[in-house]
C-alpha cells in the first residue's frame, strides 16, 4: 500500500469529476445564452414589422382607406405570432421545467383523435385539406398517457399538416398496432422537408428555409413541444418527408391491453 499514491489517485479522480461538472455548467450556460438570443431574434421580426406598418400610416397611410385597411391586416397578422410566440414559449419553459408534471391515465384514443379532428374541421376546411381516419384497427385503442398533453401533441401535428399541406390535399390518421405500443402515424401530401433538414427538425425555433415556412405564421416551437411531451412518457417520435410530396410524423404510446370496463347492474 502506498498512502500517497492512494491520495494522489483520489485528488485526480475529484479533479475530473469537477472538470466534468464545469464543462456541464458551461454547455448550459451555452445553451442558455443561445436560447435567449433565439427568442430575441423571433420577437423581433414581428415587432419590427408592426413598427414599420403604424409608422406607415402615421406617415400618410391613413389618408388611403385601401392602404390603411391592409397594413391594419398585417399589423393584426405580427400580433396573432407574438402572441402564438409567448404563449408556446410558456408552454415549453413549464414543460422543460418540470412544472407540469405527466398525469397518466387509460383513455381511449381514437376518441381524443377524433375530438381534435373535428375542433380542427374548420381550419381544413379553409386551407381546403380533407382529413382521414384510417380506422384499420377496429378495437377500442387504450392507452396509458396524459390525455391533455396528447391532445396538444395532435393538435401541433395536425395543425402542420394543414399549414403545410396543398389546396385540395389529404392528411390521414392511422393507428397501428404494435406489441405494447400503439404507432399513430399522420401524413399528409403537402410540400414536404428537404432531407438535409430532417435531424434538426424537432429543435426549438427551428424552421425550414422555405420562403413558404417564413410565411406562414408560426413559432417554430411547435414540434420541440412535441417532441418533449412524447420523451416524457419515454415514446418516440420519427418523421419521414419526401419534398415537393410530404410528409409522415408517427409518435408511439403506451398501449393498455386488459381494460376491464365496469358496467353497473341495474337492480329492479
Ligand atoms: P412552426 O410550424 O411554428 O414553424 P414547428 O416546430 O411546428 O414550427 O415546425 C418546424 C418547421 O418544420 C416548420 O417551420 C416547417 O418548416 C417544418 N414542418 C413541420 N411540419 C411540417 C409538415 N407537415 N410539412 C412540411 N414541413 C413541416
Amino acid at each position: 500500500p502506498d498512502p500517497i499514491n492512494d491520495v494522489e489517485q483520489e485528488v485526480k479522480e475529484w479533479a475530473r469529476e469537477k472538470k466534468t461538472e464545469i464543462d456541464d455548467l458551461k454547455k448550459q450556460e451555452k445553451f442558455r445564452r443561445e436560447f435567449l438570443s433565439n427568442i430575441s431574434h423571433e420577437f423581433k421580426t414581428p415587432l419590427f414589422a408592426i413598427e414599420g406598418y403604424v409608422e406607415a400610416l402615421q406617415d400618410g397611410g391613413m389618408d388611403d382607406p385601401e392602404l390603411a385597411k391592409s397594413f391594419l391586416a398585417k399589423v393584426a397578422r405580427n400580433v396573432d405570432r407574438l402572441s402564438v410566440l409567448i404563449k408556446d414559449l410558456n408552454e415549453i419553459s413549464k414543460l422543460e421545467s418540470g412544472e407540469i408534471p405527466i398525469n397518466y391515465q387509460k383513455f381511449e384514443l381514437t376518441a381524443l383523435i377524433k375530438e381534435v379532428m373535428e375542433s380542427l374541421e374548420f381550419k381544413a376546411k379553409k386551407s381546403k385539406i380533407n382529413f382521414v381516419f384510417k380506422d384499420k384497427y377496429d378495437q377500442p385503442t387504450w392507452v396509458e398517457a396524459d390525455r391533455e398533453k396528447i391532445r396538444q401533441v395532435l393538435v401541433n401535428l395536425l395543425s402542420n399538416s394543414l399549414k403545410y399541406g396543398k389546396e385540395n390535399g389529404f392528411t390521414s390518421i392511422t393507428i397501428f398496432e404494435l406489441h405494447d405500443q400503439f404507432l399513430v402515424e399522420i401524413t399528409d401530401n403537402g410540400i414536404g422537408i428537404e432531407e438535409k433538414y430532417l435531424p434538426r427538425l424537432f429543435e426549438r425555433f427551428f424552421r425550414t428555409d422555405t420562403s413558404r415556412s417564413r410565411q406562414i405564421g408560426g413559432s417554430g416551437l411547435g414540434l420541440a413541444i412535441v417532441k418533449h411531451i412524447i420523451e416524457a412518457h419515454d415514446q418516440t417520435i420519427n418523421v419521414r418527408s419526401t419534398e415537393g410530396l410530404g410528409s409522415t410524423f408517427g409518435f408511439t404510446l403506451k398501449r393498455v391491453k386488459d381494460i376491464r370496463i365496469n358496467i353497473p347492474l341495474i337492480n329492479n
